[in-house]
């Protein structure tokens, strides 16, 4: 049993997500002494449970994971867990009409990968406490929950739940878009809630999908197909089903049996899949896209949702969450080599401008996207019918789109 009465580290990270995990990693090795305080219980954090979410990973963010030793982990355990994601189609209400973006435009064979949240989440603890073995600096602390923030010009000072204080150089919230640590720490955040929820689930189909993605306007639902590689036990066409629905609407099909779900997909994405069979638990979140005035403070700093929290139809929110952590470690690593302060102003401030310019103008766009085509109003419909077909001829744009997928920077 850890004594956590007045301990000193480095660096502090609220919350064992893949965020606050994968920061530990990106900073572990190099002398600092860090712990991760996460309100889960350890089995939680050990074994995560499977969530829904299939995370849509940039080639940016591929590379990023191999160096920080989760993709082959990830695949080491199961070769077909990642699926390419080579094609994107947009299409708008009955119009059987798409926009394309074809990998084709980029500099890849592929616009991207697909992989589980749960695996991600699985293969950063593992990598995480590979990293305490090796090199001792990685406390984590589950079952305790950030409770309390004091920050001053000496360093950051936490209180936890549970009793016991920790201090630090730099305390760093990876705690959710809707951090409490943040919060603690007087921030605001422009929160957008789109009063929608989102259905995920994996769903088996008699049409092949070719491994190309569907963000799918319809009228009155919002509907996404994220390619998987075929369904190992049967061979059958697979993929992750997104449905985005006005939140009353949504609790309704959580309970539907397996069968009567099934049905209403097929009737969802008219019969365009052919027939379609339920092939693992459904989960809902409600969509609020957050973006924080400030990501720092004085020996503070916000990564992960914490610090942009996307609305998921771009699929970026953890495409983001890695090159904020990417931007941080740099910095951090390079202060700590040349003997600087770790949570000096400047190199927080310069962190945080790093990353508003990376992510701010998506997450305006995306809000932009989200209200035009979510808007069910004639002229709305009528507007991202033109829009759409334009687009397919205006291939700059279709090559910024592609990079924008692929890059994610
Ligand atoms: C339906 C859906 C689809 C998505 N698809 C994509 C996609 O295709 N591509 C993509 O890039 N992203 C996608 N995302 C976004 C991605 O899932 C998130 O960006 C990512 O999971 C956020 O990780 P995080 O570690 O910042 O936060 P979280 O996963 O929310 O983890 C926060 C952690 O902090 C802990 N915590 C909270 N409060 C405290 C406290 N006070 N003290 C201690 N611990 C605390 C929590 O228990 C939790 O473990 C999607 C999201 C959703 C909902």
């Amino acid at each position: 049993m850890v004594n956590l009465s007045d301990m000193n580290f480095d660096i502090l990270i609220s919350g064992a997500g893949p965020a606050g995990l994968c920061l530990a990693r990106a900073l572990s090795g190099h002398g600092l002494r860090m712990a991760v305080v996460e309100q889960q219980a350890l089995a939680a954090i050990e074994q995560p449970a499977f969530d829904g979410r299939e995370i849509a990973l940039s080639q940016h963010s591929a590379q990023l994971m191999r160096t920080l030793g989760l993709w082959e982990r990830i695949e080491a355990k199961d070769p077909n867990a990642f699926s390419a994601l080579r094609d994107a189609r947009v299409l708008n209400g009955p119009s059987p009409f798409a926009m394309v973006i074809n990998h084709s435009l980029g500099t890849h064979n592929e616009l991207g990968w697909l992989v589980s949240n749960h695996l991600i989440r699985r293969a950063a603890y593992e990598a995480v406490q590979e990293s305490q073995q090796t090199h001792h600096d990685v406390t984590l602390l589950t079952g305790e929950r950030v409770a309390g923030v004091h920050t001053d010009t000496q360093g950051a000072h936490v209180s936890l739940a549970s009793g016991g204080t920790l201090h630090a150089q730099l305390l760093v919230a990876a705690d959710s878009r809707f951090s409490a640590t943040r919060r603690a720490m007087g921030i605001a955040a422009e929160m957008h809630d789109f009063g929608r929820s989102t259905l995920v689930c994996m769903m088996t189909h008699d049409a092949p999908h070719h491994h190309a993605a569907w963000e799918w306007f319809g009228y009155g639902q919002t509907l996404a197909l994220l390619p998987m590689n075929d369904d190992p036990a049967t061979g059958a066409n697979r993929s992750s089903v997104v449905l985005t629905l006005p939140s009353r609407e949504i609790d309704p099909l959580l309970v539907l049996d397996a069968e009567a779900f099934a049905h209403e997909m097929a009737r969802r994405f008219e019969q365009r899949l052919g027939c379609m069979t339920l092939a693992s638990t459904r989960h809902a979140y409600p969509l609020v896209a957050v973006y924080p005035r400030r990501m720092v403070a004085q020996r503070f700093a916000c990564v992960g949702d914490a610090a942009v929290g996307m609305h998921p139809v771009t699929a970026h929110g953890f495409n983001f969450g890695l090159l904020g952590i990417e931007a941080l470690a740099r910095s951090v690593l390079a202060a700590h080599a040349a003997n600087r302060s770790i949570g000096s102003d400047w190199l927080l401030e310069s962190y945080e401008q790093t990353h508003r310019r990376a992510t701010r103008p998506l997450y305006l766009a995306t809000q932009l996207i989200t209200r035009l085509y979510t808007d069910d109003t004639p002229p709305a419909r009528a507007l991202r019918h033109v829009a759409l077909r334009i687009g397919e001829h205006l291939v700059p744009f279709k090559r910024l789109v592609a990079a924008s997928l692929a890059d994610a920077h």
